[in-house]
């Protein structure tokens, strides 16, 4: 089976739009990690796509929050912003949605899905020293994970090697093909649909070839103008219409 993995969309549907049509034909199953809304324009919109689109999603952070199942206490001003604005702006019928996505960690054929970490979703796992108990503590050999919002992946071997590998800045399109070794742990992170922060502006998915036992880390342009348009329209802060240009 391939699966199409996505993450931290943050309704913006451009962003997903680009990436539905660069994966077009590569996948037979869709699989989000969360972070489906806040800080951009079009929650409802982003919803309705991902619940057809993909048929596995967990909750993130912001689902978990804009839904109302959490306060925003935690986040910072201009995230709270976005919760107060997304709250405002989804449906009813999109807030049930929302209120009813199970918390990671989720066992799928051959992987596990988590939002932040499989110990706590709102985790950031950034580096070695959160990445290695992580992978020493898994028990299958590939976990995804996104609330990072940067493309790429850690390794443990079973000789106690560990290797973190960030995407590398390619060409639009395919950017990384990753094989996936025997006895080797891995935490992979496909990146941010909706709103990168590795330095790249273009959206970032990646998909799982099962049976070849390989992963494909992919970026797509995006029409940024539109999003960041609707934004100002919608008086979201400056801060997350500038950080979408940058990849921050
Ligand atoms: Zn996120």
């Amino acid at each position: 089976m391939r699966y199409l993995v996505l993450s931290d969309i943050h309704a913006n549907l451009e962003a997903l739009e680009n990436c539905l049509e660069l994966s077009a034909g590569r996948y037979e199953q869709a699989v989000c990690l969360g972070d489906v809304v806040g800080y951009g324009p079009d929650p409802n919109a982003v919803i309705e796509q991902v619940s057809h689109t993909a048929g596995t999603t967990i909750r993130g952070n912001h689902d978990r929050v804009c839904a109302g199942l959490g306060s925003a206490e935690d986040f910072n001003p201009v995230a709270q912003l976005a919760v107060v604005w997304t709250r405002r702006e989804l449906t009813p019928a999109h807030t049930r949605l929302l209120r009813e996505l199970p918390a990671g960690p989720l066992a799928m054929p051959g992987f596990e899905m988590v939002h932040g970490s499989a110990e706590d979703e709102d985790q950031y796992v950034l580096s070695a020293a959160e990445a290695i108990p992580s992978l020493r503590s898994q028990a299958v050999q590939l976990v995804f994970f996104g609330h990072t919002h940067i493309q790429g992946v850690f390794s443990l071997n079973r000789a106690g090697s560990f290797k973190a590998i960030t995407a590398p800045r390619g060409p639009d399109g395919l950017v990384l093909s990753l094989p996936l070794e025997d006895g080797t742990r891995y935490l992979v992170n496909p990146g941010s649909v909706g709103q990168p922060r590795d330095h790249d502006w273009r959206a970032a998915f990646a998909i799982l070839d099962g049976e070849e036992r390989r992963v494909e880390f992919y970026r797509t342009p995006y029409e940024l103008t539109a999003t960041q348009a609707k934004m100002t329209r919608a008086r979201l802060p400056e801060m997350l219409i500038r950080r979408l240009e940058t990849g921050r």
